[in-house]
């Protein structure tokens, strides 16, 4: 596979921004050479590179650093996916709704169209629909969220659409911790046409410092680099994400608690009347069907509990996210008094 017929001909030709960082590398000395305030202690550009971070992800993922690419959250990943591989008003991208809303969005700020193979009631993958008409319409991203965004789940057939489809396979893994299956990140010298995005903001608990991640082989690396703004994640992020990967304990600790109070969140929504369907989920949210889901949503605010509401996606539906173990009795009490 030629990676590089897939990318856009401007991008192929464009030569990348070089920082001061990048004409002189050094620490020693006096420096005068990027118009920083010479006060001050965030007076300094950040490692526009990353190397840190991405070193310490390198050796957790047992990957090589120029497979990895950092982002300011992973929405810039998706976005830099958009603008490295697609032609506004030409290309197209494949979603399989319900799924996370970015990629539509997304695509309409690139002016890029979206065909949508939904998933099916088990909220798999329509796989051979999805093949016929990704190759027909020569889409030249396939989005696939899993676990999925809303629905919880993961999607099976990943495998088949990165064996059989000539385009791009963006993964987005960013509730991989939560689940019970591998990353793909493994298959990545399988696969020279997948993108891995993962997130510091769930399973890590950084939402704040917008810190994600792309994984990749060599070549769509390169070209995410080239097209990433300098400077497009602080140093004080860089910092702490870098402190959240060492903090193994911190990190296994907050995850049991996630895992296990989502069991017993689960456990309790099934004695709710007002709870018609509990979607299978391996994620920190967990996706219901309930009577009135509009009303309901209502009646949580006003106990100050606030879940999204999801029925415009999937008929009246909200997704909870699971919380600390008092915020979820708050939620189940709540429910119950309804
Ligand atoms: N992908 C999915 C599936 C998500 O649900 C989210 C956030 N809700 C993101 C990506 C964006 O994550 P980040 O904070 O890394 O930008």
């Amino acid at each position: 596979m030629k990676i590089a017929q897939l990318v856009r001909p401007n991008i192929l030709s464009l030569k990348p921004y070089s920082s001061a960082r990048d004409e002189f590398p050094g620490t020693e000395g006096v420096f005068l050479d990027a118009n920083e305030n010479p006060y001050g202690v965030l007076n300094r550009y950040p490692d526009p590179h990353q190397a840190i971070l991405k070193q310490t992800i390198a050796n957790e993922k047992n990957l090589s650093v120029n497979q990895i690419m950092i982002g300011n959250g992973s929405d810039e990943i998706i976005d830099l996916a958009f603008r490295i591989f697609c032609e506004p008003g030409k290309d197209k991208v494949l979603v399989c709704s319900p799924t996370y809303g970015m990629y539509r969005i997304t695509a309409d700020i690139n002016n890029v169209e979206v065909v949508d193979i939904p998933l099916n009631e088990d909220f798999q993958l329509n796989t051979q629909l999805l093949l016929e008409v990704a190759e027909r319409e020569s889409v030249k991203i396939v989005f696939l969220c899993s676990p999925n965004n809303p629905t919880g789940n993961l999607l099976k057939d990943i495998d088949i659409v990165l064996r059989q489809f000539e385009g791009i396979v963006f993964v987005d893994e960013a509730y991989i911790d939560f689940c019970s299956q591998k990353s793909l990140v493994e298959k990545l010298d399988e696969f020279p046409n997948l993108i891995v995005s993962q997130t510091f903001s769930k399973a890590r608990g950084l939402a704040n410092a917008r810190v994600g991640m792309a994984f990749g082989a060599p070549e769509i690396i390169e070209f995410f680099n080239r097209v990433k703004p300098p400077y497009n994640v602080s140093g004080i992020n860089q910092k702490a994400a870098v402190d959240a990967l060492k903090d193994r304990e911190g990190f296994k600790r907050n995850l049991y608690s996630i895992l296990s109070e989502r069991e017993k969140v689960i456990e309790a929504l099934k004695k709710l009347r007002v709870i018609k369907k509990i979607f299978p989920t391996e994620a920190n949210f967990v996706l219901v069907q309930c009577m009135h889901a509009g009303d309901v949503y209502q009646r949580l605010i006003e106990k100050k509990v606030i879940v999204r509401n999801r029925s415009t996606q999937i008929p009246d539906t909200l997704r909870i996210s699971i919380g600390t173990p008092e915020e979820n009795r708050l939620l189940i009490k709540s429910l119950k008094e309804l």
